[in-house]
């Protein structure tokens, strides 16, 4: 099925159901409302030229225009291209260039991003851009009229004729590790996942699902907006960006069931002073999802954010993205000490990287994953898709992970940012986990720096509770002694304000440990 035939299916069957809303804005659509502005702005791409196959790139923040797109473009058979609002000029020109972009929806400008001016920077030497359309400006309008000049018929002609193996969406990831990668992704790709992340929550038409996590990433779009809409649940957008406390408000004016987010998002809200006065008893699922969770904020989601069934979810852009995922029954050891079991219809294995084969349960090696879910292949590098999906059509991960003997799979990390002190392979999650107990400690990452003596040394770099109560390296040692293997204590200690951080909210360690490195010598 395409994405846009089960667009239709839902819109059939859930037709006057909210489908999605905008707290910020206050404008919101049904089923049957969606279907119509989604139709409009698809008419409007044809209209404008846009052929099956184009890539049509959507460079903006969280608003409903940008779920029109994504379905607009899905129904005429485009290729979406998600471009991440963070980024700059040089950024953009290398996307709207790598992917041979046609048309681009842009945001105008947002906070101290002016959108506008940067594509009007770039746009003259992009040379199959052929036209921009700016969100809320008069080009908006004009795409929407255009597409009253084209009958209806031509556009249910164009759906008809789509297979569900084309190519609907080249989703950039993260660019944690380095530059990000074009991930080119089929409607039978992004559709099942999503409706399977959603299955396993078990959404249905009664659920409002709040996204405060950026929809040009994979899990907005695919968990968020895929998941809800396939099961007939409504989206919520709480804010352009992430804001804790706009979030808490939408879920409680919303009476949201189920909220998105990063680990860091949800201990953003835990810590907002006013907290306790939000009502968010609506709450009944979420997912986290893209980094790891530690124990203690995952205790206080379940107690505190009424989210009992909250899942954890695995997975990577690559892999459209979910690959593993806890059940709702699962306990809270299941919830934090692994990232669930594997999704159906996929397979899963962890192999020694070196030699390819499959290590005994409960030893670290490399996740692979194999099934519907593994992308087409990275946008025109067929040498970087090769890197990854091997002739046997496993998709290498280049995470460290331990199948345990319940199935359950846990990430020890990724294969570059494991340190290896003296020999010794060293986890920085394991760490992070117990240093997360310190009283003083908000949020800590640990990296490797590198050393004459033991090739790499471990540095903990701590964002405080209070920094007017300061930890010391002698006191951290001291809180680590006993508890933790001498090798693994951390010889650096570094108290920073904030960490390096993707838009889809997760530390760039080569970054951090980049600037660590720089500060010792
Ligand atoms: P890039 O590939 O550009 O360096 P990225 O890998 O961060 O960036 P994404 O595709 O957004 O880009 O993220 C996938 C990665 O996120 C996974 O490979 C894994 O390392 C990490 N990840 C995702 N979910 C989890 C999770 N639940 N727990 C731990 N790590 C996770
Ligand atoms: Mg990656």
């Amino acid at each position: 099925e395409t994405i846009g035939a089960n667009l239709d299916a839902a819109i059939a069957q859930f037709g006057d159901r909210e489908a999605l809303v905008d707290v910020a804005s206050g404008r919101r659509w049904t089923y049957a409302e969606l279907g119509t502005a989604v139709d409009e702005v698809a008419l409007g791409l044809m209209a404008k030229g846009v052929g099956k196959g184009d890539r049509v790139g959507i460079w903006a923040i969280n608003c409903p225009e940008w779920v029109l797109v994504q379905y607009a473009t899905a129904r005429i058979g485009a290729i979406m291209v998600n471009i991440n609002p963070a980024y700059r000029v040089h950024e953009l020109r290398y996307v709207l260039e790598q992917a041979g972009i046609h048309v681009l929806v842009s945001s105008i400008e947002h906070k101290t991003s002016d959108y506008r001016r940067m594509v009007e920077q770039v746009r003259a030497d992009c040379k199959a851009l052929r036209d921009v359309v700016y969100i809320g400006a008069p080009t908006w309008d004009g795409l929407v009229r255009a597409g009253a000049s084209v009958p209806p018929e031509r556009l249910a002609e164009r759906q008809a004729r789509l297979s569900c193996d084309d190519p609907v969406n080249i989703q950039y990831t993260s660019g944690t590790t380095g530059f990000p990668k074009g991930a080119t992704l089929s409607h039978h790709n992004v559709l099942n996942n999503g409706f399977f992340v959603g299955e396993m929550v078990g959404y249905t038409e009664k659920d409002r699902v709040c996204v405060p996590v950026p929809f040009y990433h994979c899990f907005g779009m695919v968990m968020g907006n895929l998941g809800v809409t396939s099961h007939g649940a409504c989206v919520v957008i709480p804010a352009p960006t992430f804001d804790p406390v706009a979030t808490l408000h939408a879920v409680e004016r919303e009476r949201c069931t189920s909220l998105y987010g990063v680990p860091t998002m949800f201990i953003a809200e835990l810590n907002l002073p006013d907290f306790a006065t939000y009502d968010l008893s609506t709450l009944r699922t979420g997912i986290m999802a893209g980094s790891p969770c530690p124990v203690e904020v995952m205790r206080r989601v379940v107690a505190e954010m009424h989210m009992d069934e909250v899942a954890i979810a695995y997975g990577m852009t690559e892999t459209s993205p979910v690959s593993t995922q806890t059940r709702v029954d699962d306990d809270l050891e299941r919830r934090t000490a692994t990232v669930g079991r594997v999704m159906p219809h996929i397979e899963i294995k962890v192999v020694d990287p070196a030699m390819g084969v499959i290590v005994p349960r409960g030893e670290p090696g490399e996740l692979c994953t194999r099934g519907y879910s593994v992308m087409l292949g990275y946008w025109e590098e067929p040498e970087r898709t090769a890197e990854v999906i091997d002739a046997a059509r496993w998709m290498h991960t280049g995470d460290l992970a331990v199948m345990r003997d319940d199935g359950y799979v846990q990430i020890v990390g990724r294969i570059k940012d494991m340190i290896i002190r003296g020999g010794e392979n060293v986890y920085p999650r394991e760490i992070e986990e117990f240093l997360y107990s310190h009283p003083k400690i908000a949020d800590v990452q640990v990296v490797g720096v590198p050393d004459e003596k033991y090739g790499e040394e471990i540095a903990a770099c701590v964002i405080l509770r209070d920094s007017a109560n300061p930890l010391t390296r002698d006191e951290l040692a001291r809180f680590c002694r006993g508890r933790l293997a001498h090798y693994k204590v951390p010889r650096y200690l570094r108290l920073v304000e904030s960490f390096p951080m993707t838009v889809s909210g997760k530390v760039r360690k080569v970054e951090l440990r980049e600037e660590v490195a720089r500060a010792l010598v």
